[in-house]
């Protein structure tokens, strides 16, 4: 459903003027009448009533009260608690005009102008996530009482940025472009349980220390996933129908444009929490059940890192610095997408940055704002590429360049002259080891003296998992392994490998934040000399061993007798190359202990899912009943199983994973409401869309089975056009 449409609908149910009218207050004309005014005024119907003359809030609410068989309450002497009152927002209260009075038996009651009003039952369900109990009060007393009970803050306060203290997270919204065509869909989007949930999802997923946030529409939920050092995590799934307006809401806040869905957009915006701010970069894509938005978390301090700080070690430090100290020349690293390339350029351009010295980048996109550097953002629509972006930075002479990435045969001849003439460079190359990159520039065009002559040096890189020291135990390796390593890197033979046996701080997972493994190829005379047209990655890294380059594995395994992280882990981004495996280095594959997602599980769940005849369970206690509705629902192939009482149904619900259940309201054992409640409160079975059948054709009914939790109602006796075409509405929903 889109956002704008739901406002604009009557959902469900009856309104109030009908309402009013079966309370014989005022009849059909005046209905009309009142309608008629307001489609031009946007007024609620009840204050058109009383401007119009024809019944004053009192008499409307007493009305109301008595048709829905509601209590009717006045708020003039009444005290009403400042705990109840903070249950549910000023917002919230405004909105709807409305009220918290009490809790009372487990349920908050609330006073209401339009207790016909799903909306503001939805959202305070939503918020206060307690049952409700309804009251009817006039108008003129709850606007006393929001006056009354929620203050307003200065004016000043509102142009402050807001604030979600229970959360601690500020969100500071960039310059809106077209305030007035938003504003619509924005109100939604700012409804206090939409700002509640995006607030939770943005605070939980820095407080995880999450570098991606997924939030993924499926057919009947939404999943919201986050990337926890480096692997995806479901965190939660919630109701399909917060999908439009928690997608809304976060791309207002990226400064995109709401209106469009069917297109990829990007966006970004910061986050402050705990004192530091983070960037947020966000796109969204189309997918066949809705927008799927991605917001990859920058965390400023990624940026400040030095080199002592990423965890090279001896003499791939000495190496590191060595050539990053050198008055020209290019330097290189390697690695897939995620491996922390861009952190070890930042921490280069850190060392280097004085005010001596004039630096400029070209990325794509600028991840970190570094002050006293020029950065060059690409924008191939624009004519911006890496080599035209190149080609203006050089005219202006800087001592140093940065450059994202070396993609294209251009820009790799380009960034090699520059580094040739006077120019220290860094870039990045997507291979899989330090001495492919040299392969790989001779495959992009770059003839091979000229990196011969001004390659300084290849670093290649991986990220692993770092063992959680809240909960780190001894981890025998077999012996099998650790006696075949080649090398007895800092008498490993001996020594004690670690793992983390899982505890609440790292959420059972034993891993704990990441650390970088590395390989440093130095490119020393000998190197210089093998780089020729058909020269192989293999070569090179043979004889660079024989010079003492230590392949990342190998650092890993290092790293891992230091108990930062497990053997397991190394091997899963770097498994030991062949130079290692023609020593007998491994001779069984390492188990892995954990099931390790780096992408969504692939979806043929899904298309079956799609082909199969959806699956309806039906609830009730006459067989007369379920013969009907098992004919109606199978001659439009929806595939039924049925439940003779309310038990049988909770059970099968866990068991079967109906796409929709249909309940009778009187049944042995557990009744539909309580059947329900019991399936919206668990996660589960939450999403299942739920009718409600009773023979009860009465308002009072009907608001209690939607408080309860049901997505319709429909009455008996039974027709099958009705029940069909609900059932319809609600699986396509
Ligand atoms: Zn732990």
């Amino acid at each position: 459903m889109k956002p704008t449409e739901t406002q604009k609908v009557p959902r469900r149910g009856k309104r109030i003027g009908e309402c009013l009218v079966e309370a014989g207050l005022i009849d059909h004309e005046t209905l009309a009448k009142a309608l008629e005014i307001q489609k031009s005024q946007k007024k609620k119907i009840g204050q058109i009533l009383i401007e119009m003359g024809v019944a004053d809030d009192v008499t409307i609410a007493k009305a109301l009260a008595e048709q829905l068989k509601l209590p009717f309450v006045t708020l003039k002497k009444k005290k009403i608690s400042n705990e109840v009152i903070k249950l549910v927002p000023a917002e919230l209260s405004e909105n709807y005009l409305l009220i918290p009075l009490k809790v009372e038996n487990r349920k908050l009651v609330v006073a209401m102008v339009n207790p016909l009003d799903l909306y503001a039952l939805d959202d305070l369900r939503f918020v206060t996530n307690i049952a409700i109990q309804i009251a009817v009060a006039p108008q003129q007393d709850i606007l006393d009482a929001i006056e009354r009970y929620y203050p307003k803050p200065g004016l000043e306060k509102g142009f402050e940025t807001e604030t979600d203290e229970e959360h601690g997270v500020e969100l500071i919204r960039r310059v809106e472009t077209d305030e007035k065509d938003l504003l619509r869909l924005m109100q939604i989007a700012e409804l206090p349980p939409v700002v509640r949930l995006a607030n939770s999802i943005l605070a939980d997923a820095i407080k995880l220390k999450a570098s991606d946030v997924h939030i993924e529409p499926q057919k009947t939920a939404v999943i919201i996933r986050y990337r926890i050092d480096g692997i995806m995590r479901e965190i939660m799934q919630t109701d399909k129908h917060v999908h439009a307006s928690l997608v809304s809401r976060i791309k207002i806040l990226s400064n995109m444009d709401i209106s469009i869905r069917r297109k990829p957009q990007d966006g970004r915006f910061q986050l402050k929490f705990s004192g530091d701010i983070y960037d947020m970069r966000v796109s969204s894509i189309p997918t066949s059940y809705g927008e799927k938005l991605t917001l990859r978390i920058l965390n400023p301090k990624a940026a400040a890192m030095g080199i002592g700080e990423l965890g090279f070690s001896g003499r791939e430090l000495e190496i590191f610095e060595n050539s990053i100290d050198a008055p020209q020349g290019i330097i290189l690293v390697t690695g897939p997408t995620g491996s922390g390339k861009s952190s070890t350029l930042y921490a280069c351009l850190n060392r280097i940055n004085t005010s001596s010295v004039n630096i400029v980048t070209v990325e794509d996109p600028v991840e970190f704002d570094i002050k006293g550097i020029s950065q060059i953002q690409i924008n191939p629509a624009a004519g911006v590429t890496f080599a035209s972006g190149l080609r203006s930075i050089l005219r202006q002479d800087p001592d140093v360049v940065m450059i994202g990435e070396i993609r294209d045969g251009e820009t790799a001849s380009i960034a090699l002259q520059a580094a040739q003439t006077g120019h220290l460079v860094f870039s990045t190359l997507h291979t899989n080891d330090a001495p492919a990159a040299i392969t790989r520039l001779i495959d992009l065009g770059v003839e091979p003296f000229l990196i011969a002559d001004a390659l300084l040096m290849v670093a290649g890189q991986r990220l692993v998992r770092g063992i959680c020291q809240h909960c780190k135990i001894p981890h025998d390796l077999s012996f099998q392994f650790i006696s075949k390593l080649p090398i007895d890197i800092n008498g490993a033979k001996e020594k004690t490998f670690w793992k983390g046996a899982g505890c609440e701080k790292c959420q059972y997972t034993g891993y704990s934040g990441r650390l970088g493994i590395f390989e440093v190829l130095k490119i020393t005379p000998a190197i210089k000399r093998m780089i020729v047209p058909d020269v192989s990655a293999s070569k090179i890294r043979t004889a660079a061993i024989k010079e003492g380059f230590r392949p990342m594995c190998l650092d890993g395994i290092s790293k891992a007798i230091q108990g930062l992280t497990t053997v397991e882990e190394v091997f899963r981004v770097s498994p030991p190359g062949p130079e290692l495996l023609e020593q007998q280095y491994i001779s069984t594959p390492i188990s892995r202990e954990e099931k390790l997602v780096e992408e969504p599980p692939a979806g043929p769940s899904f298309a079956i899912k799609n082909v199969n005849p959806k699956k309806i369970l039906v609830a009730d206690d006459n067989q007369i009943i379920i013969k009907l509705l098992v004919n109606i629902l199978e001659s439009e192939n929806y595939h039924v199983v049925s439940a003779a009482d309310g038990l049988e149904a909770l059970k099968l619900a866990h068991q079967e994973k109906p796409d929709l259940i249909i309940t009778d309201y009187l049944m042995p054992e557990m009744g539909g409401m309580e059947l329900i409640k019991k399936l919206k409160s668990q996660l589960s079975t939450r999403v299942i869309p739920i009718i409600m059948l009773t023979a009860k054709d009465e308002v009072e009914f009907e608001v209690a089975a939607i408080d309860a939790g049901a997505d319709d109602y429909v009455t008996k006796p039974l027709d099958a056009r009705r029940i069909v075409a609900r059932v319809a509405r609600l699986l396509n929903r």
